[in-house]
């Protein structure tokens, strides 16, 4: 990593932990005061330090702190911030022209990020793209085009699952507080199955796949009816609900019975997508192809951009002009996809994250060893989490998770809580954070649960 100073930020920023004030020091709470009076109360932060530059593996605040990044502001800057490739692509574009609205007269952006996703995403069949501005309108678009393909209207979704905060998106999330509470009355024809959650299966781990597998497809026969439902939808490892990973063999099985029943399948990969668990997609890990797919978070560095990629006859069913928006697939954004997706590329992330699991892993599980309040850790690549129950049971510890997360901020490490039940730590670092800062960040994590 280099560590020449640059005050632009980006990959030039000195990649060092470094505290110069209390957390948030008194430039950030100024801010904050600012904030309190201007910005509405329902939108939150997690940690109030006001970023000034960010890159690599660290964001440096208001007051010159420099803090260890275990975010990547929710799975989103995995090339790194104002990673080169991106900025310089961005800044030749925002230069050309910032708008024209792809719907109105194309450019040749849009049309190259399209073919950058239909060859990163899983199968090689043809494929066709629709670009949009944020992760829940690329789910909302995916269950548009899916119930237009088959004619039908069921979706199904599962326990713990995240799929946005608009309100078709809202009925497919699962946790009420703080993504639901008084905002229905939510869109219809959604149907909740339970989720293949190894650790909390009540038939142990061991059996979870198969048994999950015979109740969901249970459930939809008893409940719904297998020529009802448009679609299955799916994290392939959940996100926003606890980095649940389901046990091997779940995803594949699910997937053939959706084939064998005319369900489209939608890996929801907003969160897992661009080399985040090791792979280019998490479906990768299984071989499993889903028909559609959709992405947002990782895909352009930081630049809003979200898609829908899929078989090219499903996606094609939908008459001209049913798809679209203003701004899906913005040119600046579109520049920003191109070099975040030849940034994992040619610096080969998804090795990275790999590494970055193989570093995590371990030293994880040792801390789980000597700490009884870790009754799991889980995650793929740099896609990594640990739940939190009291000792001996699974009974959910939010507390704890609370009160490690403070402890770590005020220390100078950006970890993020979540978990239907609060009570799941997870970590998310860029994958071009150096390898020190990654052990350092472990450390301060290590150091958090001695100081319980
Ligand atoms: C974040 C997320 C979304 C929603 O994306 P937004 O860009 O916040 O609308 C949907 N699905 C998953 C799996 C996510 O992690």
């Amino acid at each position: 990593m280099t560590t020449f100073s640059s005050p632009e930020g980006g990959p030039g920023l000195p990649q060092r932990r470094r505290l110069v004030t209390e957390i948030p020091g008194p430039a950030s709470r100024q801010l904050l005061a600012r904030r309190e009076s201007a910005v509405a109360r329902g939108v939150s932060n997690m940690l109030p330090v006001f970023i000034t530059a960010a890159g690599g593996g660290v964001l440096v605040d208001a007051d010159g702190n420099s803090l260890i990044d275990f975010g990547s502001g929710i799975a989103v800057t995995s090339v790194g911030n104002s990673a080169p490739r991106v900025t310089s692509r961005v800044q030749e574009q925002v230069a050309q022209f910032t708008h024209t609205c792809f719907m109105v007269t194309p450019y040749e952006g849009y049309v190259a990020v399209c073919e950058e996703l239909a060859r990163h995403t899983p199968g090689d069949h043809e494929k066709r793209s629709a670009l949009f501005n944020s992760g829940a309108e690329a789910v909302e678009n995916a269950v548009k085009i899916a119930r237009h393909a088959t004619g039908r209207q069921a979706v199904v979704a599962f326990d713990h699952a995240y799929h946005g905060r608009t309100n078709l998106t809202m009925a497919l999330t699962a946790k009420n507080m703080p993504y639901k509470d008084k905002f229905g009355p939510f869109a219809g024809e959604i149907y909740r199955m339970p989720m293949a959650y190894p650790l909390r299966w009540p038939g142990g781990p061991e059996r979870c796949a198969a048994e999950a597998f015979d109740v969901v497809t249970g459930l939809i026969h008893a409940q719904v009816g297998e020529d009802n439902v448009a679609a299955v939808i799916i994290e392939p490892i959940q996100g926003e609900g606890g980095f649940v990973v389901p046990p091997d063999g779940f995803l594949p099985a699910l997937a053939q019975y959706c084939r064998g029943h005319g369900i489209v399948f939608i890996a929801d990969e907003i969160q897992t997508g661009f080399c985040r668990t090791g792979d280019w997609f998490a479906c990768d890990h299984e071989g499993v192809v889903p028909d559609l797919i959709t992405t947002a978070k990782g895909i352009a560095g930081g630049m809003p951009l979200a898609a829908v990629t899929g078989r090219a006859e499903m996606m094609d069913s939908v008459h001209v002009g049913g798809l679209g928006g203003t701004y899906g697939g913005n040119p600046v954004a579109c520049a920003g996809a191109l070099g975040a997706m030849e940034t994992m590329e040619a610096e080969d992330l998804a090795g990275r994250a790999r590494r970055i699991g193989d570093i995590m892993l371990p030293r994880l599980r040792k801390l789980a060893e000597a700490d009884p309040v870790i009754a799991d850790v889980r995650g793929r690549g740099a896609m990594i989490a640990i739940e939190l129950a009291e000792a001996g049971s699974l009974e959910p510890a939010p507390a704890v998770a609370s009160q490690i997360a403070k402890a770590c901020h005020a220390a100078g490490l950006v970890v993020l809580t979540c978990g239907t039940f609060g009570n799941v730590l997870r970590f998310l670092p860029p994958l071009v954070i150096g390898e020190d800062l990654l052990e350092e960040g472990l450390s301060l994590l290590e150091d958090a649960f001695a100081g319980l």
